[in-house]
């Protein structure tokens, strides 16, 4: 990771793009992730790597949102793993919510090097490794799930998700917060909360406004997620993108 100089106009992108790497190294990423990964980066370049505005609304909401539920419960998949888990796992404890590993092509070994990390990271509960429920109407290894994990939470963080996926799970009638550079992917648009952010800026973000949203009553928190409007995030966010590269 040291080779990258700190001078680097790029610094945090290349970072970033070595950790995935890292990743597939260490049996944590699936190679495909590689390809997600670059797909995100493009669409960071539009957006001026930064969070923006609409980003930041959509964090709010989320967080509002999380705070809100009765059974949180933040999904893990093999990119989430190699970029921010710490992040992910400071996340899920300060609002008390279990973690689930969730990868896109299983294998047993990944899901348990993944759990292994987040455990390693100061995890609580880490679902994921036993399966014993399935998301309908997905075939039958993305579909594993867990009971008191995903399976049965009112509310899931799915970062970086697959369109199939986040619609299946929209179709359990949760509610469903994603993370997403691409405001046009399947995801972006199925979910209820779409956080068009890189996810190594989003996260440690809504840790910080868990502190700052903590002290809030149910009815600010309701009033929070009463002003937001998933498609107009989305709009606006697609709209940044032009101003940026008109620019
Ligand atoms: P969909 O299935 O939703 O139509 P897709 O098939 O294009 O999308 P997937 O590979 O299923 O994409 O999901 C990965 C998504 O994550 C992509 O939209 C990509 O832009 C986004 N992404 C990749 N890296 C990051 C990152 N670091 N932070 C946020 N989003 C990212
Ligand atoms: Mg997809």
């Amino acid at each position: 990771m040291s080779e990258i100089p700190l001078s680097h106009p790029r610094y945090a992108s290349l970072l970033t793009r070595e950790k995935v790497v890292l990743g597939v190294d260490e049996g944590i990423t699936g190679l495909p992730g590689l390809v997600a990964q670059g797909r995100g980066e493009a669409f960071d370049y539009f957006l001026g790597e930064r969070t923006t505005l609409p980003g930041d609304d959509a964090e709010r909401a989320a967080v509002a949102m999380l705070l809100l539920a009765e059974r949180p419960v933040l999904s893990v998949n093999g990119n989430v793993a190699a970029l921010v888990p710490q992040g992910m796992v400071d996340l899920a404890n300060k609002i008390g919510a279990p973690l689930e590993v969730n990868i896109f092509y299983r294998t047993e070994e990944r899901v348990k090097n993944i759990a292994d990390l987040l455990r390693r990271s100061g995890a609580k509960t880490v679902y994921g490794e036993d399966p014993d429920a399935h998301v309908p109407g997905l075939d039958h290894e993305r579909a594993k799930a867990c009971r008191g994990g995903v399976y049965d939470a009112d509310v899931v963080l799915v970062p970086l998700e697959d369109g199939d996926r986040c619609e299946a799970l929209v179709n359990m009638g949760k509610k469903v917060i994603t993370v997403d550079l691409n405001p046009l992917s399947r995801t972006a648009k199925t979910a209820t909360v779409t956080i068009v952010d890189n996810a190594v800026r989003a996260l440690p973000n809504m840790v910080e406004l868990v502190d700052e949203m903590i002290g809030l009553s149910r009815e600010e928190l309701e009033a929070v997620l009463e002003g937001y409007e998933n498609e107009a995030v989305l709009r606006r966010s697609v709209a940044l993108m032009i101003e940026h590269l008109r620019g």
